[in-house]
């Protein structure tokens, strides 16, 4: 009797450890909790959607980065410019947010390699016929989201009113009213706003005026995160998983640009 109770016990058991490394995926008791911040006012990078779910091309990349290294990914929305102090304080541990790979950021925080190649471009009203270029943007009123390279960048222009908005939509918005003549932001958020937006009043004038690269962010003191993220990128590229995500959000193939590889700055 006793021993066939002890045989049921240990059918049990064995039935309980089955199912535990049934439970895989982002719950599972030895997932490693990774929080990352995000400014989610970003689309196709990171936005939220009408059911309130983080959706972008970055919410995609580090889910499947969190796969590959069995992290349990939990997002945390932040100000944009809040994230690098938010890193600097530990209080999370990466942040992702279409955020450029810059010398001033270095200093604060490290990046894992390049995700993604991008740039500045200038948009102004349909109906403006006087600004083709960043030459003409001298002592004009430019609008800006706080704390980005756009920002920075607008500061150069001489003579030129730059007004910082909290989130770049806000800024598209006061084009639209004229309070402001032109918005300085990352092509393909530009891009991206002015095909989702019902009344096209809104153009994109002249070149991409720079090359930058996106990183994903982490404190400086939690170089295992940076290393994961790294390697977890080099599966992604080499399984073709972030051509798939790529692709799902750009209509297109990752052209000659792949994570880790920059091209020239
Ligand atoms: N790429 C820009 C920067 O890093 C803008 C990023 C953003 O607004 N999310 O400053």
């Amino acid at each position: 009797m006793k021993k066939l109770f002890s045989l049921g016990l240990l059918v049990l058991f064995a039935m309980a450890l089955v199912v535990a490394a049934g439970c895989g995926g982002e719950d599972s008791s030895d997932a490693k909790k990774v929080v990352v911040g995000t400014n989610p006012t970003f689309a196709p990078f990171e936005s939220v959607d009408e059911n309130g779910e983080y959706v972008g091309f970055d919410i995609d990349l580090i889910r499947a980065i969190g796969e590959v290294n069995n992290w349990n990914v939990v997002i945390k929305d932040y100000p944009f410019k809040g994230l690098v102090p938010a890193l600097e304080s530990s209080s999370i541990d990466a942040c992702i947010a279409a955020m450029t790979i810059d010398e001033e950021r270095e200093n604060k925080v490290d990046f894992t390699v390049p995700y993604y190649q991008s740039g500045l471009c200038i948009a102004v009203l349909e109906s403006n016929d006087s600004v083709k270029g960043i030459e003409d943007l001298e002592g004009k009123r430019i609008g800006v989201q706080l704390g980005t390279t756009g920002a920075k960048a607008a500061r150069e222009i001489p003579g030129a009113d730059v007004v910082d908005y909290k989130d770049v939509n806000s800024a598209y918005m006061s084009l639209g009213n004229e309070s402001i003549d032109a918005v300085l932001n990352d092509y393909p958020v530009t891009a991206n706003y002015i095909s989702k937006s019902k009344d096209d009043d809104v153009k994109i004038v002249g070149e991409i005026l720079n090359s930058e690269f996106y990183g994903i962010a982490v404190p400086k003191d939690k170089p295992e995160i940076q290393e994961e993220v790294n390697s977890a990128l080099e599966t992604l590229k080499e399984n073709g998983e972030y051509a798939e995500i790529y692709k799902e959000w750009f209509a297109e193939a990752p052209a000659e640009f792949l994570p880790g590889e920059p091209a020239e700055k």
